[in-house]
């Protein structure tokens, strides 16, 4: 069992070790026929890109994707949610130079309001406090549901991870929306129990490396085993086969 393409790696631009070029080699090696850069958006403590960055980073991925012409080399960005009302810090603008956006419920990331970092687990402070209380994962799960239906995401990253969430909801969101759901191999989220609720709601899911390093470019073992394990086919994990795979904001590979 293999992916035949991966749709979130990092690089140099954030806090990947490798440059674009390097993510590509790798992702060729493997046979995949696509392979997204995908690095951290603004808010990011310390490595988020700027926006003004993105034109750069544009360039260099079609710069690569001529020089390899055996792979699709994507544009995207990892937004982060930075709030309860599920906003992001990756506006439509920045959006729309993106082939692919993928958004994440990271717990370090800087909020759009002082007082939002009481509301969400930023930086443990709520997250210590009242990790499993059921009215934080009722307001971690808001958020996200909230994100998914008010901005058009591709692909939500490592759902669960480090954050308790209400998956059966979160996976309604997606589900509606069209907007996939990864397993993150790096993170090893969703289990078995998570996918089986994605599923329940009709989300579709895909498998990704999350590297940060160029040699775990399309690296997904435990996603993978775990797919393998359930049975799961392309109908249900979408990148697990050569047809082509449609994403909300329009990209067809
Ligand atoms: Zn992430
Ligand atoms: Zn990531």
């Amino acid at each position: 069992m293999k992916i035949t393409a991966d749709f979130h790696t990092h690089t140099r631009y954030s806090h990947g070790t490798g440059t674009v070029t390097d993510n590509v080699v790798n992702a060729l090696s493997l046979g995949l026929r696509a392979v997204a850069i995908t690095d951290h958006a603004r808010n990011h403590p310390l490595v988020g890109v700027k926006p003004q960055k993105i034109d750069k980073i544009r360039k260099d991925v079609v710069a690569v994707g001529k020089e390899y012409r055996n792979i699709r080399v994507l544009l995207g960005l990892e937004a982060n949610l930075i709030g309860p009302r599920g906003d992001i810090d990756v506006d439509e603008e920045l959006a729309d130079k993106l082939d692919v956006l993928l958004v994440g419920f990271h717990l370090t990331a800087y909020q759009k309001k002082f007082g939002d970092y009481f509301g969400l687990p930023l930086n443990g402070v709520t997250h210590i406090f009242c990790k499993n209380s059921a009215k934080q994962i009722a307001r971690n799960t808001q958020a996200v549901v909230d994100c998914v239906l008010k901005n058009k995401v591709d692909v939500l990253t490592h759902p669960g991870f480090r954050i308790d969430v209400e998956m059966s909801e979160i996976a309604k969101a997606c589900a509606e929306t069209g907007t996939y759901m990864e397993i993150s191999s790096r993170h090893r989220t969703p289990d078995v129990k998570g996918i089986e609720k994605a599923l329940a709601a009709g989300a579709k899911l895909i498998v990704n490396s999350d590297a940060h390093k160029p040699v775990n470019v399309g690296k997904c073992e435990w996603a993978l085993d775990l797919v393998g394990q359930m049975g799961l086919t392309s109908e249900e994990v979408v990148n697990l086969s050569d047809k082509p795979i449609k994403f909300r904001r329009g990209l067809v590979v």
